[in-house]
């Protein structure tokens, strides 16, 4: 083999690999977006599909690897004509969720409005801890912004702040707050750019209304995609990543609208940004201080949200209690305890039970790939 051969089959070997991010997952589908790098050479030289619909090669059911939407994935041998191809390799997580399935979210938006309903103290908080929990970063919009006066939104956005948030406000109806495409730094659009992001709040809040917004056409991508695909989309509660107009994507499905707040006790004070700053500045006495009335606390305090994490923290209490009796369970949480009592915050992964029944699921799933790599 010379030198200009073996040149060529390294082109060959890049031309013909691409990366992409997994859009959308169906039965045995993974909708593929083309990274804009490949897009832009291939464009160059020929009309190619900014997706691919793709199967999984049959050397990943071996290793047992799962495919989830978010996923960074390397196609091999597209088929840009026929807009196909076969995952060949998933490239490591950077985060994991499990409700909903998402692999890489960067942060969670968490969407409360300022009337109709009225904001809850209480709710926003829990849905914080809640956010909190993912470890990812959290983005909160204070939604229904033409409903409210002036001196209102204030009164809650000085009180949010100092809970150690700073809320974007935000109007669907008048859109105010959404208009600033470009020129605002502390605009909405900039903080959703080129990141993964996932929707959380309660129901009523103007979830659906937002994606709408900031999607407007969220509706000719699903019936752009075609076959087994666009099928499954109605019938199977699933997750789809839609591409945001300035970069970036975001989940159509809203996360957890309904908070368990399945975390220790131990960790608890670590959801509340007030409470990690007192830890960061000092040390309580005891390392598994739940700082509720242990001498030398450095959390107890006068600040606004202490009474809810001492609520919460009953319910944290309780639910252990339960768990703890029964034999077969084991906490869901990844809570990483270092010496010292200090947590550090990691995303959570998928919890067990979500592993043992998404296997089952895997396995059907192999099967039917078996049969689709056959016909592929
Ligand atoms: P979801 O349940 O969180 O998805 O909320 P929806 O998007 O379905 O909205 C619930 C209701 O709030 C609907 O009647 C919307 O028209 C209304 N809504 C949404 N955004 C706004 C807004 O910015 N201002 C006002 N006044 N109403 C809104
Ligand atoms: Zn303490």
């Amino acid at each position: 083999m010379n030198w200009t051969s073996e040149v060529n089959d390294l082109w060959e070997q890049t031309d013909n690999n691409c990366l992409g991010t997994v859009v959308a997952v169906q039965a045995n589908f993974y909708q593929v977006k083309i990274d804009e790098y490949h897009n832009s050479v291939k464009n160059a030289r020929e009309n190619i599909p900014k997706f691919l619909l793709c199967t999984r090669r049959s050397r990943l059911k071996k290793i047992g690897q799962k495919v989830m939407v978010g996923d960074r994935v390397i196609i091999e041998d597209p088929d840009w004509e026929g807009g196909r191809g076969a995952v060949a390799e998933v490239l490591p997580r950077e985060t994991e969720l499990d409700r909903p399935p998402i692999a890489n979210a960067n942060q969670v938006m968490l969407v409360f409005a300022l009337a109709e309903p009225n904001l809850d103290p209480v709710a926003l908080t829990r849905f914080l801890v809640k956010a909190e929990l993912t470890g990812l970063e959290i983005c909160l919009c204070l939604s229904k912004w033409d409903l409210v006066s002036e001196a209102k939104t204030e009164e809650w956005c000085s009180q949010i702040s100092e809970w150690g948030y700073e809320p974007f406000l935000i109007s669907v109806k008048t859109e105010a707050g959404l208009r600033a495409v470009k020129d605002s730094s502390h605009s909405l659009w900039e903080k959703l750019r080129n990141k993964i992001t996932v929707i959380s709040g309660p129901s009523g809040v103007g979830k659906s209304s937002l994606i709408n917004y900031l999607i407007p056409n969220v509706n000719l991508r699903v019936s752009a995609v075609s076959g087994k695909l666009s099928r499954g989309r109605h019938t199977t509660r699933h997750v789809e990543l839609f591409e945001l107009p300035n970069g970036g994507l975001l989940a159509d499905t809203p996360g957890f609208n309904q908070p368990q707040l399945d975390c220790e006790p131990i960790e608890l004070a670590y959801l509340f940004p007030e409470a990690r700053k007192y830890l960061a500045e000092g040390s309580c006495q005891f390392s598994d201080c739940l700082h509720r009335d242990e001498p030398n606390c450095v959390v107890r305090g006068d600040w606004e949200r202490y009474e809810y994490y001492l609520t919460f923290l009953e319910e944290a209490i309780a639910r252990q209690e339960v768990l703890q009796q029964q034999p077969d369970s084991e906490s869901n949480l990844k809570a990483k305890t270092s010496s010292g009592g200090k947590r550090k915050l990691e995303p959570k992964l998928a919890s067990k039970k979500y592993r043992r029944s998404s296997r089952k699921v895997e396995h059907q799933q192999l099967q039917d790939l078996c049969q689709e790599l056959d016909e592929f």
